[in-house]
């Protein structure tokens, strides 16, 4: 079976780990430590192929601490994560985006995606679909609007990854 590594990335507060436990374990965390940084498994079938997904919800103050390089360097595909219901955090995916790009050493075709957590939260959105689309356009990447509370489009997310990452890293 494949494997590859996933990183999960964006600012905090956004609803990484909810998305990640989401996935990996089906449930939602209503509170979960910010500053816990968890590696976790799960195979996961795509287009009737079983692979074998190693996800590392990062936490806290990469920005500062330069971990984040660290973490760049090693994986092999990215789950960049903002909330709808903060434009700010948007503002840290394109850093991230940026910077994956240029640790990569301009290799565009690395795998990629853009999430939009919080869907439920209809009443606090504060992101647009149109603004969150003409800048996932421009950027050339897919892009998922989910909730982890409702369980919407989290699957989505890892198995596009799934299929961006078999066409990037063909086996030897
Ligand atoms: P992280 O710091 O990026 O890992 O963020 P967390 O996953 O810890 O989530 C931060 C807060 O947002 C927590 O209170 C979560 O319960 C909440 N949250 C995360 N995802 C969702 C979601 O899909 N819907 C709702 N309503 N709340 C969410
Ligand atoms: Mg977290």
């Amino acid at each position: 079976m494949r494997e590859f590594n996933v990183v999960v990335l964006g600012a905090g507060g956004v609803g990484k780990s909810a998305l990640t436990v989401r996935f990996v374990q089906d449930i939602f965390l209503e509170t979960y430590d910010p500053t816990i940084e968890e590696e976790y498994r799960r195979v996961i079938e795509v287009d009737s192929v079983p692979t074998s997904l190693e996800v590392l919800d990062t936490a806290g103050a990469e920005q500062f601490t330069g971990l984040n390089e660290v973490y760049i360097k090693s994986g092999r595909g990215f789950v960049l994560v903002f909330s709808l219901t903060q434009e700010a955090s948007l503002r840290e995916v394109d850093n991230l985006r940026q910077q994956i790009y240029q640790i990569k050493g301009g290799d565009t075709s690395i795998p990629i995606v853009i999430v939009g957590t919080k869907l439920d939260l209809v009443s606090e959105r504060e992101v647009p679909r149109s603004t969150i689309q003409s800048l996932v356009t421009k950027w050339g990447l897919p892009f998922y609007e989910t909730s982890a509370k409702r369980n919407m489009h989290v699957l989505d997310v890892f198995e596009d990854l799934v299929r961006q990452m078999v066409i990037r890293y063909p086996p030897d």
